[in-house]
């Protein structure tokens, strides 16, 4: 639905209930307690979907109980406010109760993504100073046992599972839970209460631990109205294809679907585009949010894929985030699947959208469309480099009308970071003052075009400059996946002491598609078309894959190391490592 006139955070904060007699604002209440108290107690709330075909439904009302079981388990074990807990589990029920339930207790939450290795398992246990964990017998075998003794602080490891034996130095939680009491009164909640704590993906470099609060909910629940459509008096079904060990998977994932009354789907299997049109179908999706990664790997597969046809009935949307998404895929949605993808932009760092396409607006393919109502977006001037220009205090320039620099965003907004963990420093450096306003400095540069409208250009890191032109990879990226052999692009910037630097490419082809000079000509040949030569690759390397993150992102910084022959940096992150 299109945001109401007079749009204001106090009044999103009014839909919500709060808990009783004015004690604060808590996620798991919002997302689960109040529909019981509304008399939804009996609409599905996870419809879990297993690798093995099994389907399990689970209520508003049972959620609740089960969440308040493990909340009192913690409690019992002496797991109080403020100790982290980590939660690493695939997607089933186990985590989404323990999320919720931790989250009850009022813990500070840590959703780890289950296909990790146990190094990036180790490091995030490490740096959250996580006291407790949570995660099944086999997880624990095979990814944390063995560093246990590097992990002082971790004095829980809570397992899920029915099994009666379990490692020694674990906590089995299904006979705690069992016997656990089903009410829980949540504790007073500030709404600064430290809530979760998300890794960023790590695509430019080491992750980054960004802290949030319960109050987030207000922009989860705007967001899950206003952008994703999302009615609590219809409730929809609604499917986010996003792993809850990213910010996605958690803040649309869990919580803003579950705020606004939805039947939240869950599918434990890899993405699989076959399996994903029968979900679309099967499960009668309504509203759909995936990421760019997936729609390119959809297109890939073309349109034989048996259960496409019978995706489209019930999808009334389809959004993408995560990374650019290039027109052709905004197009192909609309040819395929009867809708077009509607692109938005936000950041781990946001903690929900802030720019985006949505219902009231036409779409743009190629833009991230526009903020949404409560969020100012504003250009800051940079330098070549992508770096904002500031005067000697440190203020930075905002530009007016139509313009390209940083996208910066006016502070503060409920669901904003309040900290990197262990980095006070790098927190610091992310904000800069402008006209006597605090403004969030977003890292990625965007140009807004006459009526508004914000294009994504680069992250300043991946700014290429070229003979004079500053040149974004998403653009080159996008004209090269124009040509029909061309499935996916990685584009960077490799020095050169003439053009300062040249743009080189790397393409995976479409299945079938035969690699020759040829083909190689005619790519190359339509990039200069499109770009002119100045800015068209100079040299094009056929892959049969592009490294990326876990979460899906093209990680241009490694396919610009390994060209040079230079270090890779920190790969936790990378799909394919070792898990
Ligand atoms: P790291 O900060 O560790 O390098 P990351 O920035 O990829 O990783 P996330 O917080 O998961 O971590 O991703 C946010 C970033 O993803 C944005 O800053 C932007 O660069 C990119 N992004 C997200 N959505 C879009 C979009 N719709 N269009 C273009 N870029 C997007
Ligand atoms: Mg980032």
């Amino acid at each position: 639905m299109a945001p109401q006139p007079g749009f204001s955070w106090d009044r999103m904060r009014a839909e919500l209930s709060g808990l009783p007699d004015g004690q604060g604002l808590n996620i798991a209440h919002e997302a689960v307690d109040r529909h019981v108290a509304l008399g939804r107690g009996d609409r599905v709330a996870l419809r879990l979907l297993a690798k093995d075909g099994t389907r399990r439904e689970v209520t508003y009302g049972e959620l609740a109980m089960r969440t308040n079981q493990f909340a009192n388990m913690l409690a019992s074990e002496g797991i109080g406010p403020g100790d982290v807990v980590v939660v690493l589990c695939g997607r089933d029920l186990d985590l989404y109760v323990a999320v919720l339930g931790a989250l009850k207790q009022r813990c500070i939450v840590s959703p780890v993504f289950s296909a990790f290795g146990p190094e990036p398992i180790k490091a995030r246990l490490q740096l959250s100073g996580a006291t407790a964990l949570f995660t099944t017998r086999a997880l624990y075998e095979r990814k944390v046992a063995a560093l246990r003794s590097e992990l002082p602080s971790l004095t829980h490891v809570f397992v899920a599972g029915s099994e009666h034996t379990h490692p020694d130095d674990t906590i089995p939680v299904a006979p705690r839970l069992d016997g656990a009491d089903q009410h829980f009164v949540i504790g007073p909640t500030d709404p600064e209460t430290p809530s979760l704590l998300h890794f960023t993906s790590g695509t430019t470099g080491t992750p980054k631990g960004a802290q949030h609060v319960h109050g987030a909910v207000v922009a989860h629940y705007a967001t899950g109205r206003f952008v994703l459509d999302l009615d609590p008096d219809r409730g929809d079904v609604f499917w986010c294809t996003a792993d809850p060990g990213w910010v996605t998977g958690t803040s649309y994932g869990i919580i803003a679907p579950l705020v606004c009354g939805a039947t939240l789907v869950v599918d434990e299997a890899e993405m699989d585009p076959a399996r994903w049109y029968d979900i679309l179908a099967g499960e009668g999706v309504n509203v759909w949010y995936t990421a760019p990664t997936a729609v390119r790997m959809l297109m890939r597969a073309g349109t034989d894929v048996a259960g496409l046809d019978r995706a489209r009935p019930a999808l009334r949307l389809a959004a993408s985030v995560g990374e650019p998404l290039n027109p052709e895929a905004v197009r192909w949605g609309a040819d395929v699947l009867g809708i077009p993808f509607r692109d938005n932009w936000w950041q781990t760092e946001t903690g929900g959208i802030m720019v985006a396409n949505d219902l009231s607006l036409p779409i743009r393919p190629g833009s991230m469309g526009k903020p949404l109502p409560g969020i100012e977006a504003a250009i800051v001037s940079c330098d070549d480099s992508g770096t904002p220009h500031r005067d000697a205090d440190g203020a930075v320039q905002l530009l007016a009308g139509a313009a390209q620099g940083m996208l910066a965003l006016r502070t503060p907004w409920p669901s904003m970071f309040r900290g990197y963990l262990n980095e006070p420093d790098r927190y610091a450096a992310c904000f800069a003052r402008a006209g006597g306003i605090t403004w969030y400095l977003s890292g990625d540069i965007v140009r807004r075009d006459a009526d508004g409208y914000l294009w994504f250009v680069a992250r300043a890191d991946d700014v290429i400059k070229t003979s004079g032109h500053l040149i974004g990879p998403f653009e080159v990226e996008s004209i090269l996946m124009e040509h029909p052999a061309v499935a996916e692009a990685g584009v960077y910037g490799v020095p050169d002491e003439v053009a300062g630097a040249v743009i080189h490419a790397v393409i995976v082809l479409r299945p079938g598609v035969v690699d020759d000079e040829e083909l190689q000509r005619s790519v190359v040949a339509h990039a200069r078309r499109r770009l002119g030569a100045a800015v068209a690759p100079r040299r094009l390397i056929v892959a049969g894959d592009l490294p990326k993150t876990r979460s899906g992102k093209i990680m241009r910084r490694v396919l610009r190391a390994r060209e040079l022959g230079l270090p890779e940096g920190d790969l936790s992150t990378l799909e394919g490592a070792r898990s």
